[in-house]
Order: C-alpha cells, then sequence, then structure tokens
C-alpha cells in the first residue's frame, strides 16, 4: 500500500545549516497490516509519520500509495483528496483537540472537508463513532477539557477514522496516557483495524507494546532505518547492536522515564543529526566497533528470514 523510497526530510536552520532528520528510508507497507516504528527520541521517526501524512514536505525521495507518486508539495485540493484516505492520530490528546469546539463539531469537521452527507447524517455518524470508541452520544455536546486522557484520545481516535481512510499514521498515541489506560486504547486500535481492515504505521518508543500490537518491526537511528523485520523476530532476535541494546532491558511504566532509559543505557552520545559522521552512524556508541564501521556506512542486508539490519558485523543469511 505504501512504497517509500530514499525519503529525506532536512530542516533548514539557517547560516547553511541542515537538520537531516530523515535521511534515506526505504520501507514497505503491506495492505492490512501494522507496521512498529521505534527509535529513540530524535531519530526521525515522527517526522517520517508527518512527511507520509503531508505535514511536512519532503526534501527528496518518493512516496506511492497505492502506486499513486504522492505529490512532493500539497495543495488544498491534495489535502482534501488524499485525507479521505490516509489520517493520523496525534501524540497529545490534549492539544490535539481544539480546546473551543464541541465534540460533534469535532468529529464532523473531517466529514463537512470531505463533503460528506448533509448536517443529520453527519450529526448520526459522528454518534455512531462516539459508541464505536466506547464514550456515549450524550458526550457529544460537551467539550474536550471535560474529558480524560484516555477519552481524549479516544475521541482523536474517532476524529481520524469517522472518513474512514485506508492508512493511518498513528503517531506516539499512547505515550501520554496513564499506564492504565495505554493497553485499552492500544485494544480499541487493534479492533479497529481488524474490523475496519486498516493499515497502521504505529510510532512508539516502548518496544513490547510495539511487538504486541504489530506484524512488522522498523528501528530508526538517527534518521535512517537500522533494522526491519517481522515484529517478533526482530524483538527476540535483533541483529543490529542497537537493536540488541534497545531490547535489552524491561521498559519503564513512565514515558519521559522510559525515554531517559533508552538513552542512558546505551553510552556514548547520539551524534548531530546536523553534521552527520561517515561511516557507521552508530558506531560511536557501539561496543563492537572495528575500523571500518567509521569509514563505510553499512547497508541493509539480509540476516535472517524476512529481516535485515544494517550492520558490518551481521553475517549475511544465505537461503
Ligand atoms: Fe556497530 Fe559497526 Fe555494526 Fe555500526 S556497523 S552497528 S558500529 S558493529
Amino acid at each position: 500500500m505504501i512504497e517509500i523510497k530514499n525519503l529525506q526530510k532536512r530542516f533548514d536552520l539557517g547560516k547553511g545549516q541542515l537538520l537531516h532528520a530523515v535521511d534515506g528510508v526505504d520501507l514497505s507497507i503491506e495492505e492490512n497490516s501494522i507496521v512498529g516504528l521505534v527509535g529513540e527520541s530524535g531519530s526521525g521517526k515522527s517526522t517520517l509519520g508527518k512527511v507520509l501524512v503531508g505535514l511536512h514536505q519532503k526534501s527528496g525521495g518518493d512516496i506511492y500509495y497505492s502506486g499513486e507518486r504522492l505529490p512532493d508539495r500539497y495543495c488544498s485540493a491534495d489535502y482534501r483528496r488524499l485525507g479521505k484516505d490516509i489520517q493520523m492520530i496525534f501524540q497529545d490528546p490534549y492539544a490535539s483537540l481544539n480546546p473551543r469546539m464541541t465534540i460533534e463539531e469535532i468529529l464532523v469537521e473531517p466529514l463537512k472537508l470531505q463533503k460528506w452527507g448533509n448536517e443529520s447524517s453527519r450529526r448520526e455518524k459522528a454518534a455512531a463513532w462516539l459508541e464505536r470508541v466506547n464514550l456515549q452520544t450524550s458526550h457529544l455536546g460537551r467539550y474536550p477539557h471535560e474529558f480524560s486522557g484516555g477519552q481524549r484520545q479516544r475521541i482523536g481516535i474517532a476524529r481520524a477514522l469517522i472518513t474512514e481512510p485506508k492508512f493511518v499514521v498513528c503517531d506516539e498515541p499512547i505515550s501520554a496516557l496513564d499506564v492504565s489506560v495505554q493497553a485499552q486504547v492500544i485494544n480499541l486500535l487493534g479492533e479497529l483495524q481488524e474490523t475496519m481492515g486498516l493499515t497502521l504505521l504505529f510510532i512508539a518508543h516502548d518496544l513490547s507494546m510495539v511487538r504486541y500490537i504489530s506484524d512488522v518491526m522498523v528501528v530508526m537511528y538517527l534518521g535512517a532505518v537500522v533494522e526491519k523485520g517481522p515484529a517478533d523476530q526482530v524483538f527476540f532476535n535483533p541483529q543490529h547492536p542497537y537493536t540488541q541494546a534497545l531490547t535489552k532491558s524491561n521498559p519503564l511504566a513512565d514515558p519521559k522515564q522510559e525515554r531517559h532509559r533508552q538513552h542512558d543505557m546505551i553510552e556514548g552520545e547520539v551524534p548531530s543529526p546536523v553534521n552527520l559522521p561517515p561511516g557507521c552512524r552508530f558506531a560511536g556508541r557501539c561496543d563492537r566497533a572495528v575500523d571500518r564501521c567509521r569509514k563505510e556506512s553499512p547497508a541493509l542486508k539480509l540476516v535472517a528470514e524476512n529481516q535485515w539490519a544494517a550492520c558490518h558485523l551481521v553475517d549475511e543469511y544465505s537461503l
């Protein structure tokens, strides 16, 4: 359904400095599957998601959706046309819902943009979607501040899915929620994915959660994919030293502490995405690095059935 080729996203910081947020990503996403995207903060995973839905313009490379090459720059007609099929669920359910709009207005807005139905059919659909995400139709007249974080995220899910999209980017949809409601939101997403036949890109920092929900796991480091493959395989038998470090210990429940844990448990500083080092980007933090690693950038190679890793020291899989 989605084919990404050599995707680049650079941010101009001025004075000739470029921040390489996404740097040469190739990725295929099969229809009706869930692809989990993991990596530390700053790995480029959220930027990649935003480029896919047109919130950031790509700097280079190609994205194909069902065989159609997506435009380099979206005009308002592109947003309307592609917005029907491609949607996003945002990380922060507090910031992503307009506090001045009622839940009905929030849910009806995407239908209006798509010129779907009339006033009463849109209202009916909004009410039906509230029930589908386990809220009550009597909530339609309320405002976002009257709901808990988990309820708001369910409203965010209803808003993203009300136009019945085919592909949804879920940008860390549970990281701002209490642990007690994370599982409810994950189970709801899994259930909707199955019943609607959705294709999801699920971005998160918690590898065990990604393994639980995803078919395929993709690991990013400093703007590039370093490992990808079937989720169970990557989680239980990681081949890249970076993935091995990420899976080493159990994640902490608190999302902020978890980010620090991931960063602290891998020694050394992450290089600046403004001055990318030559060779393997992980070399400065990798306890297996050899001379070659600092000179030559490793390409992704097949390391097990359907599993790919970018590391000089892993053996190529022979059939
Ligand atoms: Fe470590 Fe070298 Fe592999 Fe990079 S290429 S992950 S530095 S062993």
